[in-house]
C-alpha cells in the first residue's frame, strides 16, 4: 500500500483533548459549564447509540448534557415547543435534534425552530447562509471534521483542485463553502454528473459523501491525491466507505479508513461547536 492512513480516531482525540482544556479554562475563568441538549424522537437503535455517544463525549470534555427522549408518535407542535424551550433556556448552549425524524414530522420546520445561536449542527437557514457568504457562524460537524483532518495531514488547500462527490445539506454543500473559503477550486459532483471518474481524476483532494459502498475505484483517483471517505454503508461484509479502500490506497498519497476516519471527527466537532456557543453567549 502506497498511501498513508489518516487516523481520524487520533485526530478526533486531539480535538477532544483541546476542547477539554479550553472548557476547563473557560470554567476556571468564571464561565458556566457548556451544555448540550439533545432531542431524540422514537427509539431507533442506531440513533440511540449516536446520542449516547454524544453525551459520553460531553462528559469526558467536562461539559454537561441533557436529553429529551420523545415517543415515536410525538406530534409536530409538541416537538417544536420543546426545541423552542431549549432556545429560551439560558442554561443550554447547544441544541441537537437527532435526524432522521419519523416520517410524519416535518424536519425542516423543526430545524427552523432551533435558536441559530445554539444550532450546533449548523443546519438552520441562518447558519447555512452565513457559511455560504463566508461569514462566521456555526458550521456542520462532519464537513468541519473533514477540514480538520486535511489540516492535520498538512494538505495545502490553497489553489488545490478539490472534488466533492455528493451535494447533501449535511455534508457536500457545506464542505463546498469550507473548501472554497480555503481557496481550493471546488467541483461538486452528484448522481447526474456525467463521467464521474474523469471529474474525480482532476482532484488533488477527493471527498466522497455519497452513501454507495465502494463507488470510488482506483481509476477515479489521480496518483498522489488525498482521499477523504465520508461514507458509512452497512453491507453484508460489514461497514464500508464510499471508496474501494484497498485499490485506492495503491494510487492515493493519503486516505481515510472506514471506520476510523471521518466518523470519529463528527462528535469532536460537535463538542467544539458547543463550546463556541457557550463562549458567544458569555461574551
Ligand atoms: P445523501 O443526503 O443521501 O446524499 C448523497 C449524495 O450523493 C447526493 O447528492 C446524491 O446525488 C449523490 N449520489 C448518490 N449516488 C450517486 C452516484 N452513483 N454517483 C454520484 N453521486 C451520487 O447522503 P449524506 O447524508 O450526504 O451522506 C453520504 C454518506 O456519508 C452516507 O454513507 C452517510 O452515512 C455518510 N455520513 C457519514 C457521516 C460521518 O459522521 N462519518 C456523517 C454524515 C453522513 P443527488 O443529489 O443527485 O441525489
Amino acid at each position: 500500500m502506497k498511501a498513508s492512513i489518516i487516523d481520524g480516531k487520533a485526530v478526533s482525540q486531539l480535538v477532544r483533548d483541546r476542547v477539554a482544556q479550553q472548557v476547563a479554562s473557560f470554567v476556571a475563568g468564571g464561565g458556566h459549564v457548556p451544555t448540550l441538549a439533545t432531542v431524540l424522537v422514537g427509539s431507533d437503535p442506531a440513533s440511540e447509540i449516536y446520542v449516547a455517544n454524544k453525551h459520553k463525549a460531553c462528559e469526558a470534555a467536562g461539559m454537561r448534557s441533557v436529553h429529551h427522549g420523545l415517543a415515536a408518535d410525538t406530534n409536530q407542535a409538541e416537538l417544536v415547543d420543546i426545541v423552542r424551550s431549549f432556545g429560551s433556556d439560558e442554561s443550554i448552549d447547544g441544541i441537537l435534534v437527532q435526524l432522521p425524524l419519523p416520517d410524519h414530522l416535518d424536519a425542516d420546520e423543526v430545524v427552523d425552530s432551533i435558536d441559530p445561536a445554539k444550532d450546533v449542527d449548523g443546519l438552520t437557514p441562518q447558519n447555512v447562509g452565513l457559511l455560504a457568504a463566508g461569514r462566521p457562524g456555526l458550521v456542520p460537524c462532519t464537513p468541519s471534521g473533514v477540514i480538520e483532518l486535511l489540516d492535520h495531514q498538512g494538505v495545502d488547500l490553497n489553489g488545490a483542485e478539490a472534488v466533492i462527490v455528493g451535494r447533501s445539506n449535511l455534508v457536500g454543500r457545506p464542505l463546498f463553502s469550507l473548501l472554497l473559503g480555503r481557496n481550493a477550486t471546488v467541483t461538486v459532483a452528484h448522481s447526474r454528473t456525467s463521467d464521474l471518474a474523469s471529474v474525480c481524476r482532476r482532484a488533488d483532494v477527493l471527498v466522497a459523501a455519497v452513501g454507495v459502498a465502494e463507488l470510488i475505484r482506483a481509476d477515479f483517483v489521480k496518483p498522489g491525491a488525498t482521499v477523504i471517505d465520508v461514507g458509512m454503508n452497512r453491507t453484508d461484509d460489514g461497514l464500508r466507505g464510499d471508496v474501494a479502500f484497498d485499490e485506492v490506497a495503491e494510487v492515493a498519497a493519503a486516505i481515510t479508513p472506514v471506520p476510523g476516519g471521518v466518523g470519529p471527527m463528527t462528535i469532536a466537532m460537535l463538542l467544539e461547536n458547543t463550546l463556541h456557543s457557550a463562549r458567544e453567549s458569555a461574551a
